[in-house]
């Protein structure tokens, strides 16, 4: 049995970590190759896009895929819908990985908004200060024409495009800790944080620390999943399912 695993995520390489020690199964981790010096997982591993759905399907066909699991970032909706439509394409299995979504506390202030568009214009309304920007190192371009505000990137590659005239970059690869976090904030006097929906613990420390300073926070929500498909939370539940397949 050959499993396709789409990564670029923590439970991706733990999903391949996993099944790699199973007898029966062969993984294939597929990554995008944007990251420069990726974690790599166990098993097979293929870099670069595909060139589309009906290479996708291709693929599959090829390499005798009996899953696919979409295990990519949540925002990473273009590959989801092409994985999705090449597997139907294909007669694969198609599984979606995603870990849950975050929720806000009462003593979070958030505003969820449904694009990096979006919370641009939510930070213009913001009082000046000091903003802190954790969605990515791409279209950052729409915070570009604010001048009123200074804002903090931080990315794990240096970011694409046009930046805002007052910006601090930091390149660092978290997990980060609540204190790092808290840390942070002080040194860049941070009154604000735009973020993505992106779910899970590894990220998390900053929005404790938000919370702990009474912050102001942009919330990205996410892009939604294609209709029928079958969807789990975790790495185990991923797990599970598969090996109920193949059983
Ligand atoms: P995207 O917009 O959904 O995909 C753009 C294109 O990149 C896809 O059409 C596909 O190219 C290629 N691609 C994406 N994931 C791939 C994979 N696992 N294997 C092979 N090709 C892949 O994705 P994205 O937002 O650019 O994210 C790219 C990768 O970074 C994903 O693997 C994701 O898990 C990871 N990541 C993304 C974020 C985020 O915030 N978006 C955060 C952390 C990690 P073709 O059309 O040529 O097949």
């Amino acid at each position: 049995m050959r499993v396709l695993i789409l990564g670029g995520t923590g439970e991706a390489r733990a999903l391949a970590e996993r099944l790699h020690l199973s007898e029966g199964v062969e993984v294939i981790s597929s990554l995008a190759g944007t990251t420069r010096n990726p974690q790599l997982p166990p098993g097979l591993v293929r870099v670069g896009g595909f060139g589309g759905p009906r290479e996708i399907a291709a693929y599959l066909a090829k390499e005798r895929i009996s899953i696919v699991v979409d295990a990519t970032h949540p925002f990473a909706a273009k590959i989801t819908e092409n994985a999705r439509a090449a597997a139907v394409e294909a007669g694969t299995t198609f599984l979606v990985l995603r870990r849950p979504g975050w929720h806000a506390t009462a003593e979070d202030r958030w505003l969820r908004v449904a694009s990096l568009e979006l919370a641009a214009t939510a930070v213009a309304t913001l009082p000046p200060g000091a903003v802190l920007v954790t969605t990515g190192r791409r279209h950052l371009a729409a915070f570009a024409a604010d001048a009123q505000h200074h804002y903090v990137i931080r990315t794990v590659d240096p970011p694409e495009g046009p930046l805002p005239p007052r910006t601090t970059l930091l390149t660092a690869r978290g997990p980060f800790t609540y204190d790092d976090e808290l840390a942070l904030f002080r040194e860049h006097r941070v009154t604000a944080l735009v973020t993505k929906d992106s779910g899970g613990p590894m990220t998390d420390a900053k929005l404790l620390a938000a919370r702990q300073l009474r912050l102001r926070v942009v919330m990205i929500d996410r892009p939604p999943i294609p209709e029928d498909t079958i969807l789990v939370p975790s790495v185990a539940k991923a797990e599970k399912f598969i090996k109920a397949h193949w059983s």
